[in-house]
Order: C-alpha cells, then structure tokens, then sequence
C-alpha cells in the first residue's frame, strides 16, 4: 500500500502533483512519501506486536539523511554496513545505540568508530573478523558486543545476486560450523555475545523460506541463549514489495482483491507465520527490512526527450539513464513507467523505454505498452525507492539526481541535484602534464 495515485488526470504523491515537483526542481528526480514510509513501518510494528521488537531499517536500501531522521523518529535503529553509513546516522541526528553494523569486510578503522559511538552489536561473518574486532576493542579497553551471523542454507527462491542464505555464497558461518564459531568467540575476552543473526535473501514474496529458515535454527538459538545468555535474534530482513502491479496496489482494496495464493508477502502474512515461531524464545527479535520500508515509497521522475520510430521498434528516450537507476540494467527488474498525465484519449505505444547513455544496458524496459507521449512530457518510475538513488554513479559525467520528499500537502527538496562542479572537485591535472 502507498499514497502515488492519479487525482483526475495527475499522478499525486500524498496531495502534491507531482509535475509540479519536476517543474521546480527538474528531472530525474527521486520523489519519496513519507507517509507511505511512516505506514510501512507501523505495519511492520503492528504485525509483531506480540514480540519484544527492535526495528532496524536498512539503511543501505535508501540512506538520504531525511529519511534516516524520520525512520529515527519512528523509533527505528538502523542496519548499516559501513563507516560511512554510520557516519550518515550520526549526520541525521540518530542514535547509533540501536543500531548493528553487518557486512562481511568491516575495516578496523570501522569497527573501532563504531566501538566508540557504543554500537548495539557487530553481525559478524566469520572468524577472522571476530579476531578483529576482539583485536580493536582490546586496544580501546571495551568489550564489543557481537552477533554471528548463521547461514541456514535455505533457498530464497530469489535474483542470483540478492539471495544470501544459501551454503555456496559468501555470506555467514554455515550452521553445523556456527557452535564451534561461538565457542571460538567466547574465548576472546573483549567480545561479548549479544545475540545470533540471519538474513537469506532480499525481495522474497513468499513468506515459506522464512520460516523455513527460522525453524531450521530455532533449536540452536536456544541453546545459545541457555549457553551464553545471548539477548537477541535478528532474522534479517528481505520482505518483497510489488514491482509489476506498483501504481494499482496503492490502495488496500487491491491486496484485497488478489487470490489468497497468488498475494504478494504483506507485513499481515509474515508477522501470522513468525511470531508463534519467535515468541517462545524469550529473546529481543531484530528485523532489519530496507527494501519493503521504502521500495514503494518512492518513484524516479523522467522527462521523455525523443520518441524514435524504429522500423517496426519504437524507442523512447528518457532523460533519466542506468547511472540513474541501475536496477533494470544489474538485475533485469521490472519497473512499472507511468506517465505524470493520464489522458485515456491517447492511443497506447510499445517502445522500449530507454536512457541517453553509450550502452545498449541503458534501458529500462523492453516493448512496454505505455500511453503515446512526446518530448518534454513526464514520466513516473514506480517502486524506485529502494535501491535506486543509492546505488547511482555518475558514469558519462551525469550528476547524482535529486531528492525531494513529500509530507502530506508539504514538499522539500532533501538533495540537491549535483552540479559540474561537485562531481570534479577532487579532480587535478598533475605537474607533469602542465
Ligand atoms: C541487504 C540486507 C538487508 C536488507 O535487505 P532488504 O531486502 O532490503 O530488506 C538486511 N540485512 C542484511 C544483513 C542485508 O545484507
């Protein structure tokens, strides 16, 4: 559920228009709903109620400091995976407390700014990494609170490049290895255990890898806790959002609509299926969602430049590229394309729906069925708020897009769109080529 509808022939988020955002501050620019945010978050909250309950966002999913402040505001803590994330909580005015640092590579340097802003606990990887981080905390006179992160070798049933729980990719410690892992770690004084971790997978739609995964190591989390006290469970995060239907499931009564077998995973179906699995732990439970707290709380706006008759190909050209937005490029993923104006007189057009960039990869959408429109018209990426703006680059030197965020009938610009001069300020000739 989100708040982009048509209100008459416009495409609104919450009550702004959104051509009136791209008229002010230009295109592509990343647009995000706050409510829709708020709203995502409180039904994560509300499903799980029955548990003690710590959401940690993942920040990685969308860390523009506007949304880290509101999702702190929630009462979220966050999921961050480097020094520069943690710096970014800090930046937004966030506690660092609440929050768990993950990631499979973390620098001394990170782990001892994380040490000194009393982290909530470090997911650890593997066993080098707990040596490290005993290392550093020893050379702070502090004890490091850690998680291990269990990998429960269960199939997501998800893209190749986001699935994380199997046995042959490079996350976690495999769960046969994982008691020997804490028993390694419970003899390195300076850490102390605070809790197990485990996340197989991102856009999973289907609620049955998670509590396959739960139930395969809900044995093992008791014993370590009864073991060695340990407070809490993270079991990831991973829930799926709509990409093909994103404009019509706005609105409830479309969850409402769908065939029981055929509906998407919704916070309802997950929080039903876990909690009578988690409860009987008697620990804190983490979960630490990204995509599902923010992918459909934003949309990427475009402007069309040229529509290109092909013989027998249509192209649409956008003036927003893969640098942009580099999912449909990297994953081969679906975004619905909408236009900002909705004229139902218009005849419909297949085209492929394409970036200005010097690659054929440039291209969001191949033969999409998509109302007629013509340059200077705009355009609505749907679901682009998680993974979107983040993972830009600035390849063919186009600047990094802007970021506006709505609340209600209220908008500000949260990023200003990077100019010439910002993207080359640490560039230099050298003296030898003067
Ligand atoms: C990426 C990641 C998440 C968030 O995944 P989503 O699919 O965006 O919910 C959570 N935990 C860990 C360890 C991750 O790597």
């Amino acid at each position: 559920m989100h708040h982009f509808h048509y209100s008459g022939h416009n495409l609104t988020c919450e009550s702004v228009d959104l051509a009136t955002i791209a008229k002010l501050y230009g295109t592509p620019t990343y647009v995000y709903s706050a409510a829709t945010m708020a709203d995502n978050f409180h039904r994560l909250q509300r499903n799980l109620s029955g548990l003690d309950l710590q959401i940690c966002y993942a920040m990685k999913a969308n860390s523009n400091l506007a949304v880290l402040r509101h999702f702190a505001n929630l009462g979220a803590g966050f999921d961050l995976v480097s020094g520069g994330e943690l710096r970014r909580v800090l930046a937004a005015g966030a506690h660092v407390k609440t929050s768990v640092f993950a990631g499979v590579g973390k620098t001394e340097a990170e782990i001892k700014l994380a040490l000194e802003n009393e982290i909530y606990a470090f997911h650890v990887e593997s066993e080098p990494e707990l040596a490290r981080i005993n290392h550093v905390a020893g050379q702070l006179g502090v004890k490091a609170p850690i998680a291990i992160r269990i990998n429960p070798d269960v199939d997501a049933h998800t893209h190749a490049k986001i699935t994380t729980g199997k046995s042959d990719n490079k996350f976690g410690i495999p769960l046969k290895h994982a008691a020997a892992a804490y028993e390694a770690a419970s003899k390195l004084k300076n850490l102390r255990l605070r809790g197990v971790q485990m996340h197989i997978g991102s856009q999973l739609t289907d609620v049955a890898p998670f509590v396959e995964a739960v139930k395969k190591v809900t044995s093992f989390v008791a014993e370590l806790k009864a073991t060695y006290g340990i407070e809490y469970f993270s079991i990831g995060g991973g829930m799926g959002i709509v990409y093909r239907d994103a404009l019509a499931s706005g609105p409830a009564a479309w969850w409402d609509a769908q065939p029981a077998d055929k509906r998407p995973l919704t916070p309802e179906t997950y929080g039903a299926a876990l909690t009578p699995l988690l409860a009987p732990l008697g620990l804190k439970i983490l979960l630490e969602h990204g995509r599902f707290m923010v992918g459909n709380a934003g949309v990427l706006l475009a402007r069309v430049e040229h529509l290109k008759r092909g013989a027998g190909k249509n192209f649409l050209i956008v003036d927003a590229a893969m640098n942009d937005l580099v999912r449909p490029a990297m994953y081969e993923s679906f975004h619905e394309i909408v236009p900002l104006h909705r004229d139902t007189s218009r005849r419909s057009l297949v085209a492929d729906i394409v970036g200005p960039i010097c690659e054929s990869g440039d291209c969001f959408a191949k033969d999409r069925s998509i109302q007629e429109v013509g340059e200077g018209e705009l355009l609505a990426f749907m679901s682009a708020g998680a993974y979107g703006y983040v993972m830009a680059s600035r390849y063919n030197t186009r600047g990094m897009a802007a970021e506006v965020m709505v609340n209600g009938s209220a908008f500000e610009l949260i990023n200003a769109r990077e100019t010439f001069e910002q993207m080359t300020a640490g560039e230099k000739i050298p003296a030898f080529l003067k």
